[in-house]
């Protein structure tokens, strides 16, 4: 014997029929073959072949199968429309609208359960529906026609109450939907607001950043500035403290020669120093007197002092003539020369400083100085004078003359020093 499968109509589960049923099943087959067929078929045809040709979603299973479970399927769909196929399913849709047929379903125990459960609340609804409908009519049955109008008027009277109450209410939703149109109008300008300054924000921000940055590398530089700044004022007061005169200008007076800065000024017969040399300790003595000048703020009389090495030279403000403070040996000694006249003029420059100087206390020079003639008086009080120039005059005579001015330049170096310079 074949074994049936059937499978649950909802979930399609395949279903395992208990004992009972199968012998039933069985049974109902036999009874089946031996039945008169005159009962089963009222309209035309058998009904096994009706069973037997029915579409089943199990499209797997037999003949004998469908035969022996003929469930009802009300508008299935057939890929076969034929005339006795439309019969059959009038004939069963009748039969199932009758009651004269029970319609079987194959369910399984979980989807019966579900049914049930919804069938007892379509089931307990419909009797509260029905004892609605009851109540009602007894009431109904009980009302007099007065009472029925008073109702109706009342009724009415609360529906036209709830048809203003619905008016208003449809007004007032309206306005809502109005605020509601202008509070999202409003939302979005906000939002748009919002965007705009978070942009400005940004950009506010990345100033700041710069301008951050920039203060960084102004701080940094200001700092850097302090520090040169410091640095330079203790140089500054490093060199406020520095004797400049006694560094720059060293005067020797020991020997026959007066020497400046190593160079030799003026020659004898047994030292015959370069011409060169003397026009660059010339140069030297200029540029003395002329710091001196500048640092006690004497402008000169007649004379300015040109110190320029050994072509130092000094400018007649008379006649803008140029007298010299270098020669290379070739001045005429017989004549009143250039050479000559710049070294007197260069010793009236020199009396004029100390003649400012003499206002001052505390300075002594040996060696007086006449400027007329170009002299200095020797200082052991012989009265005996030595000319500064070459005119008429020996190397030693010129040369004593020259180490005089050079002692007594060499004191007032030691005097402005101290007075300039100490103090600080
Ligand atoms: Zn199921």
């Amino acid at each position: 014997m074949s074994s049936t499968c059937f499978l649950c109509h909802r979930c399609n589960k395949p279903l395992k029929i208990s004992p009972d049923l199968s012998a039933m099943q069985k049974r109902s087959l036999e009874a089946q073959h031996h039945a008169s067929p005159s009962a089963k078929m009222p309209v035309s045809g058998k009904l096994e072949d009706r069973t037997s040709r029915r579409h089943h979603p199990d499209r797997g299973r037999t003949a004998q199968e469908s035969a022996c479970c003929p469930f009802t399927l009300l508008g299935e769909p057939s890929t076969q429309r034929t005339l006795d196929s439309i019969q059959n399913t009038i004939l069963e849709t009748f039969e199932t609208v009758s009651g004269q047929k029970d319609v079987e379903h194959p369910l399984c125990v979980d989807c019966m359960d579900g049914l049930l459960e919804e069938l007892d609340t379509q089931l307990t609804l419909a009797e509260a529906d029905n004892q609605k409908y009851k109540s009602f009519m007894e009431r109904e049955s009980l009302v007099s026609d007065e009472e029925r109008e008073a109702l109706n008027a009342e009724l009415l009277a609360e529906l036209q109450s709830l048809e203003q109450e619905e008016a208003r209410l449809t007004q007032e939703l309206q306005d809502v939907d109005h605020q509601h149109a202008r509070i999202e109008a409003e939302l979005k300008a906000a939002e748009a607001e919002s965007r705009e300054l978070e942009q400005q924000e940004e950009q506010d921000l990345k100033d700041y950043a710069a301008l951050k940055m920039e203060e960084l590398e102004l701080t940094d530089e200001l700092s850097s500035v302090e520090n040169q700044l410091a640095y330079v004022q203790k140089q500054l007061q490093s060199l406020s403290k520095t004797d400049i005169l006694n560094i720059t200008f060293t005067i020797l007076d020991e020997g026959p020669l007066g020497i400046i800065n190593n160079f030799r000024l003026g020659r004898i017969p047994d030292i015959q120093v370069g011409w060169n040399e003397i026009n660059a300790a010339w140069g030297q003595t200029a540029l003395l007197l002329f710091t001196l000048s500048k640092i006690a703020g004497l402008q000169f009389q007649r004379y300015q002092l040109v110190p320029c090495g050994d072509h130092s030279y000094i400018k007649s403000l008379a006649g803008d003539e140029m007298l010299l403070l270098f020669s290379d040996g070739s001045h005429n000694i017989f004549y009143d020369n250039k050479y000559d006249r710049g070294m007197k003029a260069f010793l009236d420059c020199l009396q004029q400083f100390v003649k400012m100087l003499k206002k001052e206390e505390g300075l002594f020079l040996p060696y007086r100085i006449h400027v007329k003639g170009g002299m200095l008086e020797d200082a052991t009080g012989s009265g005996k004078c030595y000319s500064i120039r070459t005119h008429l005059n020996t190397e030693d005579e010129w040369a004593k003359a020259l180490k005089f001015m050079l002692t007594n330049l060499k004191l007032i170096l030691a005097w402005a020093s101290s007075k300039y310079y100490s103090k600080k």
